[in-house]
C-alpha cells in the first residue's frame, strides 16, 4: 500500500518535470533579431545581431546606430526650415522654446499654415456625372489600392461594395454632391443624417479662407528607445501624442487616417483629390495619402526625396526611389537610419490611408 503511494508520487513528480521542460521548449516563442548596443544610446549596431525571443542584456530591437562606439556620435539632422515652400502668405515659421515628451527642454519650430498648398491646385473631388472621366474627380483609398473616383467608379459603387443601397446619381447620371458649406459641415459629422445618404461630400477651397493651423516640431530630433504609438480613440489624457502625423514641405498637414469606415457606413463618399487631400472647415486642406504630387526635395544619392517632417522632427521621405524600390529594413514606425539623413521615415503606400506608424522621436508637449 505504502509502496504504491510512493511510486505514484514519483510518477506525479516525474510527469510534472517533463511537463515543465517540454513547456519551455515548445513555448510559442518567436525568435527575432536583436542588435548590440555597446555605447548604451538605445541604438543597435546592424553588424552585431543575436536571434532570441527576448532581448539579451546589451541588445536592443533597432539597428539604427551608425557608430556603436560613441553614444554622442549618432548622426542627427536638424529640421531645415528653408526647405518649406512659402509664397509669403501660406506659412510662417518661428523658433520657440519647448519641452519634449521625454522632458528635453529645447527649441522648436512653430509652423503656422493657412493649409493652402502653393505648389498644386486643390481638387477636384466629386465628378458631376457618371460619364465623367478621371480628370473630373479625385481618388478613393481602399484595401491598399488607389482608385480614381471617375463617373464609372460612382456608377459601380453598389457592385464595388456589394451593397445595393449605394446609388449616388439620378436618372440622368448626375452625381448627388453636397452644395453648400453647411452641407459640407453636416455631411462630415460622425452622426451624419439620412438626408446625406448617397451624397458625394466635398468641401471647397472657398470655405477655408481664414484657416491657421499650428504645428510644433523639435528642431533637433531626440531618438526614443520606445516609440510612441498613435492612439485610436481611448480615454482622453491617457496619451499626449499628437494625432497629426506631420507636415508636408508646402505646409499642408499629414493627417491621421481618414475614418473611411464611418464615411462609408453613412453611405457617403468623401474623396481625396489626386494629391491625397481634401478639406474640412476646421483643419483646412489636409492630406491622407502621399501620392507623389506635393513638393519634394530630391536627394543627390538617389534616395527617395524628402516630402515633409514628422512631428518629432525626423524627415519623412517618399516610399520608393526612382527605380520603384522601397527600403527593406524599415522599423515598426516605418523608419530607418543611413549615414546621410540619420534616422528618418519612409511614407506608407497611398492606398493604405496612412503615412507613418509611430513616432521614434520625442514630440513637443
Ligand atoms: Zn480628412
Ligand atoms: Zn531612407
Amino acid at each position: 500500500m505504502m509502496r504504491l503511494t510512493i511510486s505514484s508520487l514519483v510518477i506525479t513528480f516525474f510527469g510534472f518535470g517533463i511537463l515543465l521542460s517540454s513547456c519551455g521548449e515548445d513555448d510559442a516563442c518567436v525568435e527575432v533579431t536583436w542588435y548590440q548596443d555597446v555605447d548604451g544610446d538605445g541604438l543597435g549596431n546592424p553588424e552585431v545581431t543575436f536571434e532570441a525571443c527576448e532581448a539579451p542584456a546589451g541588445y536592443v530591437s533597432n539597428s539604427n546606430d551608425l557608430d556603436d562606439d560613441d553614444a554622442t556620435n549618432t548622426l542627427v539632422i536638424d529640421v531645415d526650415e528653408t526647405l518649406f515652400q512659402s509664397d509669403g502668405n501660406n506659412l510662417t515659421i518661428t523658433t520657440v522654446d519647448c519641452t519634449l515628451s521625454d522632458g528635453t527642454v529645447t527649441k522648436c519650430f512653430q509652423v503656422v499654415s493657412n493649409s493652402v498648398p502653393v505648389d498644386h491646385d486643390m481638387g477636384p473631388w466629386c465628378p458631376s456625372n457618371i460619364s465623367d472621366d478621371a480628370s473630373e474627380g479625385g481618388i478613393w483609398l481602399e484595401g491598399g489600392e488607389v482608385y480614381d473616383v471617375d463617373g464609372a467608379f460612382i456608377e459601380n459603387m453598389a457592385n464595388f461594395y456589394g451593397d445595393a443601397t449605394w446609388k449616388m446619381y439620378d436618372d440622368e447620371g448626375n452625381v448627388y454632391i453636397t452644395e453648400t458649406q453647411q452641407d459640407c459641415i453636416d455631411a462630415a459629422n460622425p452622426n451624419v443624417g439620412d438626408e446625406y445618404q448617397n451624397f458625394c461630400v466635398e468641401c471647397l477651397p472657398s470655405y477655408i479662407t481664414d484657416i491657421a493651423v499650428s504645428f510644433l516640431i523639435p528642431i533637433t530630433p531626440v531618438f526614443q528607445n520606445t516609440p510612441a504609438q498613435y492612439q485610436m480613440g481611448g480615454p482622453p489624457g491617457m496619451n499626449t501624442i499628437p494625432s497629426t502625423r506631420g507636415i508636408a514641405l508646402n505646409g499642408v498637414e499629414f493627417s491621421a487616417p481618414a475614418p473611411v469606415n464611418n464615411i462609408l457606413g453613412a453611405y457617403t463618399l468623401a474623396p481625396f483629390d489626386d494629391a491625397g487631400g481634401h478639406i474640412n472647415v476646421n483643419q483646412g486642406y489636409h492630406y491622407h495619402a502621399a501620392t507623389g504630387v506635393s513638393y519634394a526635395v530630391e536627394q543627390s544619392d538617389g534616395h527617395p526625396p524628402l516630402i515633409g517632417y514628422a512631428l518629432d522632427g525626423y524627415g519623412i521621405y517618399a516610399r520608393t526611389d526612382i527605380d520603384g524600390n522601397e527600403p527593406s529594413d524599415l522599423d515598426e514606425c516605418r523608419g530607418h537610419t543611413d549615414s546621410v539623413r540619420g534616422y528618418h521615415y519612409h511614407v506608407d503606400a497611398a492606398g493604405n490611408n496612412n503615412f507613418i506608424n509611430c513616432l521614434h522621436g520625442a514630440y513637443a508637449n
